[in-house]
């Protein structure tokens, strides 16, 4: 055993076996014949005698204050990184990078690092000049937009209320300060944030303000680097929420604040009362979130819709939908028979009448559209009555419908305001930094078919982390000749080819069997199991009762209940919902329901599914994003309680472990991010050295390169030159950099 002293810092491994659970940094406070007294950082004291002597570990000197790059780990292992987050999370530092990657823990709390003085000490400095920071991302991004003429994006990662949206705003904040003018345009693409958040964002027992929908912020410069317009793309809005909410979880904000903020007068208009009056907004038994102003928020809502360019009248008709929803829910149904058939009918009610008098349609026609069904069977129409259940999940599915609808018209509303489609002389000359913000990993107690979609959207954005930081990395060091050393790493490739690319992928047979006429979920779960039973990705149900499927995800297993699947897939609404909204005066609702109205029923039937639409915009982002230069941000959630300054050590080592932090480091450590053609770096670089002539002027270009390296970074450094380019460390790129600012 090493002879420890007092004050010396160890490694004590409890050895409690479990799976999240790593060795715990500790101080020594007394060390005494053979027996040794230990603090850990978790504050608990330890006696350690000599026969467990194996139990403790002297740490390296890097682990003991912390370092801001974890490339520099001494100790670089699991328990390395966990407590180098720990120990600055301890002092409110919350940032810190691997490389150019960032991690961002999540303080849970304002920190005074965001103001106007921060923004201005950290524009146009290098990274790794100034402390780890967001702001440092977002200057590195816009920096390299200009610098190598080539578009940029982030992509911001993490579970549910680990911090993806605040950075995200962060991110966005920075690049308007530093683009520029304060312009009406940068003040568009701010206010937009607000208005996504209203009709996207809702209360969950994870995050307050829990983002139900991915996006991506397309932010596009013209040549003198200033915001000249954006674009926003979404993804999958969670529709379920609006009729119904988990205990402790809300409908989305937008209802809250319209039911606090809104005039009396108007509100008498739509004939609405308090939150607590609605059946969509209680299902949840919550419906205040602390921390959060209701009414505040409402008038930054009308704000932000009015720089956004909304009319008085849109705004007024999207209130009106939003006050027939309320209504719509709370419709009140009684079971019937009917020729021996199981049928139901609306109460009336004053929320009938005025549902319909808000969606300008007859209440007749809404009571028989909520308790009948007709189907045309060789010309002829048949209408045959719904059971209460059939009736309630109708009525469900149209309020669905509506809320979904309404918010991509809202999205498309923002995009005609902010986005500027390129002349063709701008288009050459446009940069871009897009910022995505999608819902990260999702295992809960019950996962259905959106959390299908959701873990196959995190596969992808594993997958190209995963191809940028280890594939394209290495395969690049091979080519070009370098010295290097293997390094292996956990690849989702396969995981994903069976979700999604190999023939009859999952998707693509959950996809068929919601086409296919007599498919139910139950068949799609056989077929799938009968495809995919001997894949090790793939865990079929325990017995031919059993109705959930296991897929092994990049971040764990998932399982899936398969009951509901296809009719989620589907998304599909009765032609009758259709006729309604057709036959209304309204043009507003006749206006985002425009497609599914001009489609003929048969059209309908064969309109995309859900999956296939979503592996569609998927399939268009991953395009989208492999033309960038990307950067990552890591969020970690630090405890479940939304909790300030507490720091949960199993919840964080297994983000870390899940999101290849380990591999990550080690990669970034031994390689090189920063390469130049010799070309590019000769033109860069060679103010350095008096006398170098430009690169078309060069005859030997790789010669000229060495000689600029070796006289700037020192011969034995570690940089390497390959047969095309030239491979450089992040702080060597930086050193380099601040010569040059200083030599022009
Ligand atoms: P995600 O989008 O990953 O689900 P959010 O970005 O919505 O998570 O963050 C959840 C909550 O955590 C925020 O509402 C905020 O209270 C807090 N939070 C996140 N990042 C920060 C930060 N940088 N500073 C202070 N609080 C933060
Ligand atoms: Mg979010």
């Amino acid at each position: 055993m090493v002879i420890l002293q007092q004050g010396d810092y160890v490694w004590l491994d409890l050895k409690t076996g479990r799976e999240f659970d790593v060795p715990v940094g500790a101080v020594v406070k007394l060390s005494d014949s053979g027996q040794i007294q230990v603090l850990d950082d978790e504050g608990r004291e330890h006696w350690i005698f000599p026969q467990n002597a194996t139990n403790i570990k002297p740490m390296h000197p890097t682990s003991i204050h912390g370092v801001e790059d974890m490339i520099r780990l001494g100790d670089l292992n699991e328990a390395g990184i966990l407590r180098n987050l720990l120990i600055r999370y301890n002092e409110h530092v919350i940032y810190t990078y691997t490389g150019s990657i960032l991690v961002a823990v999540n303080p849970y709390q304002l920190l005074p690092i965001y103001t106007p003085d921060q923004i201005r000490l950290y524009t146009n400095k290098k990274i790794g000049e100034m402390p780890p920071h967001i702001f440092a991302i977002a200057d590195n991004c816009y920096f390299n937009m200009q610098r190598n003429n080539k578009d940029q994006c982030c992509i911001i990662s993490g579970e549910s209320g680990a911090g993806k949206t605040e950075s995200t705003k962060l991110i966005l904040q920075f690049l308007a300060a530093i683009s520029g003018q304060h312009s009406w345009i940068e003040q568009q693409v701010l206010e937009a944030t607000p208005i996504l958040e209203a009709f996207g964002n809702a209360k969950t027992i994870r995050n307050d303000n829990s983002s139900r929908f991915g996006k991506y912020i397309d932010i596009h410069f013209n040549k003198r680097g200033a915001i000249e317009g954006a674009k926003i793309e979404q993804y999958l809005l969670e529709k379920s929420r609006v009729c119904r909410q988990a205990p402790d979880e809300r409908n989305y904000h937008v209802f809250y604040c319209m039911l606090k903020g809104m005039a009396p007068e108007m509100k008498a208009k739509l004939g609405l009362g308090l939150a607590t009056d609605y059946s969509y907004l209680t299902m949840g038994n919550c419906t205040e979130c602390d921390g959060r102003n209701d009414l505040r928020e409402y008038s930054s809502i009308l704000s932000a819709m009015k720089v956004l360019m909304f009319t008085e009248t849109e705004t007024w008709e999207i209130s009106k939908l939003l006050a027939a929803i309320l209504h719509m829910g709370n419709l009140r149904f009684e079971a019937r028979t009917y020729e021996n058939l199981d049928a139901c009918v609306v109460v009336r009610s004053p929320d009938l009448a005025t549902a319909a008098s808000l969606m300008e349609v007859e209440p007749k026609d809404v009571m028989v559209c909520l308790t009948t069904r007709t189907l045309i069977t060789r010309g002829e129409s048949v209408t045959t009555p719904l059971s209460m259940n059939q009736g309630l999940d109708v009525r469900d599915a149209f309020v669905k419908g509506i809320y979904g609808r309404l918010f991509v018209w809202i999205v498309d509303k923002i995009n005609a305001a902010i986005y500027r489609p390129p002349s063709c002389e701008s288009s050459l000359i446009r940069r871009s930094i897009g910022l995505l913000d999608i819902f990260g990993f999702e295992n809960f107690f019950v996962n259905s078919f959106e959390q299908l979609c959701i873990n196959f959207a995190n596969e992808n954005l594993q997958q190209f982390f995963v191809r940028h930081v280890f594939k394209l990395e290495q395969e690049e060091y091979n080519l070009e000749d370098i010295s290097w050393q293997h390094i292996e790493f956990t690849d989702n490739q396969d995981a994903l080819d069976m979700i999604a690319n190999k023939p009859m992928n999952i998707i693509s047979l959950i996809d068929e069997e919601s086409k296919f006429p007599k498919g139910t979920d139950a068949t799609m779960l056989y077929k799938l199991n009968s495809q995919h039973k001997l894949n090790s990705n793939y865990i079929p149900p325990k017995n031919s009762y059993e109705t959930q499927f296991g897929i092994q995800h990049f971040a764990g297993v998932v399982h899936y209940e398969s009951r509901g699947f296809l009719e989620k897939n589907r998304d599909s609404l009765h032609t009758d919902i259709i006729q309604l909204v057709h036959s209304s005066r309204n043009k507003f609702i006749k206006q985002i329901f425009q497609a599914d109205v001009a489609m003929g029923v048969e059209t309908r039937k064969r309109s995309p599914t859900l999956s296939s639409q979503f592996k569609r915009s998927l399939e268009m982002l991953m395009r989208t994003l492999s033309v960038c230069q990307p950067f990552f941000v890591r969020c970690i959630k630090p405890n479940e309680l939304k909790k300030p300054m507490l720091f949960d050590r199993e919840l964080c080592i297994r983000q870390l472990r899940y999101s290849g932090m380990m591999e990550t480091i080690r990669i970034r450590r031994a390689g090189y991010p920063i390469r130049y053609s010799f070309a590019e770096f000769v033109d860069r670089y060679r103010v350095l050295m008096p006398g170098i002539k430009p690169a078309h002027l060069q005859e030997d270009l790789r010669g000229t390169c060495q000689q600029i390296v070796t006289a700037r970074l020192g011969k034995q450094e570690d940089w390497q030159i390959g047969k095309t380019k030239i491979f450089l460390k992040d702080h060597h790129d930086m050193q380099l950099e601040i010569d040059r600012d200083k030599a022009i």
